[in-house]
């Protein structure tokens, strides 16, 4: 068994959570998305290695802009954040901690699962500096763990993994590893499949279902790819596919028409659906 999990990044804009997941999963682009049946969560990419896998995900809602406070407040933002094993916080030290900070860990703070705190940017302060701030993060009582790092910098990234496996429950791994890709657009061509299931079955596929693109293959006047819908059960693979395949068509049809307008090209997708036993309930 391996340690695997679900991870949400969480933190105010411009802490660097995209710079450090893009740098730990590196300059591969993750090309998978999910639905549970809470609300849907953004998957931001994946880490792999021998014996763990990180699912990093991004929860909508917990670090919206200010002026949506309201919004969020009833949202069912903090349900999502159920769902996952760890969640990391960020805080960038190059700047104050502000209410927007505090906003963030009032949402997260009883999530019921280990928060991380991660003191992003500490290549812009000395390390006598760090002090107050680490003294003000464990005094809130709040956090499992805290740690400094630079994403940029990629600073103590391999300490970070260590410590996020440490709170990782063993368990398998939700996506094959061949679910990553460098090609830029193979995430774009499974977000727009993806986005004509739900536009067709949102009543009808409430569990997860993962979408990602298996092979791609792109001419001056041609974009190919094949792309791999994942289910969990039987019955929800007949339902994307429909009555003589004609929801498939459809979902195809729509995806096809999307992507020949973004890449201006002729598009040809192959789109397959499999089941996979293991593959997350929600
Ligand atoms: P996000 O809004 O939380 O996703 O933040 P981004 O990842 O987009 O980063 C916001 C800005 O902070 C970008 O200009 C990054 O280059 C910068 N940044 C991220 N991590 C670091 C870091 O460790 N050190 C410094 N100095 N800048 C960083
Ligand atoms: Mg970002």
């Amino acid at each position: 068994m391996i340690k695997s999990g679900f991870v949400s990044v969480v933190g105010r804009p411009n802490v660097g959570k995209s710079t450090l997941v893009n740098t730990i999963v590196g300059s591969k682009v993750s090309i998978v998305s999910f639905k549970p049946q809470t609300t849907r969560d953004v998957i931001r990419g994946i880490y792999n290695d021998e014996d763990c896998q990180i699912v990093f995900t991004d929860t909508p809602g917990i670090h919206k802009s200010e002026d949506s406070l309201g919004e969020i407040m009833n949202s069912n933002a903090s349900n999502a954040i159920r769902d996952v094993d760890v969640v990391l916080m960020l805080v960038d030290v190059s700047k104050e901690s502000n209410a927007s900070d505090k906003y963030v860990i009032e949402r997260i703070k009883n999530v019921g699962c280990p928060i991380i705190l991660v003191m992003n940017k500490i290549d812009t302060k000395s390390k006598l500096e760090l002090i107050p701030i680490v003294t003000h993060y464990a005094s809130l009582g709040v956090f499992a763990d805290i740690i400094p790092i630079s994403a940029l910098k990629e600073t103590n990234l391999q300490e970070l993994i260590k410590l996020i496996k440490s709170y990782l429950p063993e368990g398998p791994r939700y996506y094959p590893v061949t679910m990553v890709s460098d090609h830029p657009k193979t995430f774009s061509i499974a977000e727009t499949v993806r986005e004509k299931i739900f536009l067709n079955l949102s009543e009808e596929i409430p569990y997860s279902i993962g979408v990602y693109t298996e092979e791609i293959n792109e001419t001056e006047d041609k974009l190919k790819a094949r792309i791999i819908v994942l289910v969990s059960r039987d019955s929800q693979k007949g339902i994307i596919i429909g009555d003589k395949g004609l929801m498939l068509k459809k979902i195809v049809k729509q995806a096809k028409e999307d992507l020949t307008k973004q890449v201006k090209k002729q598009v040809v997708l192959d789109v397959y659906v499999r089941v996979q036993k293991n593959w997350r309930n929600s």
